[in-house]
């Protein structure tokens, strides 16, 4: 599932070829994907983009936002005159819109097409003073980079319950990490994914959350990770993938001392590390 850096690149592309353009209309292809009411944005001017954890939030000028979580195969695509001779890659499809493009925004000077093969995304059309009223939104917990300090992420370490990694994804507790990054960031900071958090030493805990930020910036760098379907708003797929520390490489050598990555499941998740690295 896209992850910080993931739903970060879409925002700043987003924020680059958005911004400043009116929306002239949306057409709803597939119903369930879409809530509230299109009628009310149409017309209106998009003034912002921001992120929270996984979310989205596009503000208009007219005190209504769209929100949107893309899950695990959602993708915002923008094409225009300028950007439609950038190639697309194959996660999107031959060509756009396909049978995956559920919803259309049309802007004065471009296409904002949102696909989804697997429907689990959603788009919310929303006054911009609710978003808190919305769960989603309302029940994130702080985020690296932004409001989740290190004494906050010890607090929550030190006094939760069960193994580390579920918690580095539980966004309730700490919003951003999702399996990619929770397992590479653990392998950088020499942990062992089945470890009790509360057994983590302080020293090892200031490890972990160096790592995180440090797996998230890279990250971010490469434009994300194009496991799945994700791509960026150009269409183009991120290089976090050609990266990965743990994540994906079961059975290939530990880059550190070449023992084989091992595969578990771990909170239902698909957890690797190296058994001689992460203690
Ligand atoms: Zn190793």
């Amino acid at each position: 599932m896209p992850e910080l850096p993931e739903v970060e690149t879409i925002r700043l592309g987003l924020q680059k070829y958005i911004v400043g353009k009116t929306i002239k209309d949306v057409e709803v292809r597939l119903k369930k994907i879409v809530s509230g009411d299109p009628k009310d944005i149409i017309g209106a001017k998009v003034v912002d983009v921001r992120r929270f954890g996984k979310g989205l939030v596009i503000d208009l000028d007219n005190g209504y936002s769209i929100t949107s979580h893309i899950k695990l195969t959602g993708q915002f695509v923008y094409r225009d005159s300028k950007t439609a001779k950038f190639k697309i890659s194959p996660k999107v499809g031959k060509e756009i819109p396909n049978k995956f493009t559920h919803v259309i925004f049309k802007l004065d000077n471009g296409i904002v097409y949102y696909n989804d093969v697997r429907q689990f995304g959603w788009i919310k059309i929303i006054q911009s003073s609710k978003l808190k009223d919305q769960s989603f939104f309302n029940e994130l917990g702080p985020e690296f980079f932004k409001d989740l300090t290190f004494d906050k992420f010890l607090e929550t370490i030190s006094r939760a319950k069960g193994p580390i990694k579920p918690l580095l994804m539980d966004q309730k507790k700490m919003s951003g990490v999702g399996n990619i990054y929770a397992n590479d960031a653990l392998f950088d900071a020499k942990i062992d994914p089945r470890r009790s958090a509360k057994q983590i030493s302080d020293e090892e805990i200031k490890k972990l959350y160096n790592a995180i930020l440090k797996v998230l910036k890279k990250g971010l760098e490469q434009g994300g990770a194009s496991e799945l379907n994700y791509v960026n708003v150009l269409g183009q797929e991120g290089g976090y993938q050609n990266h990965f520390l743990v994540y994906g490489r079961e059975k290939e050598p530990c880059r550190v001392c070449k023992t084989p990555i091992q595969k578990i499941k771990l909170g239902g998740r698909g957890t690797y590390f190296c058994s001689k690295c992460q203690k």
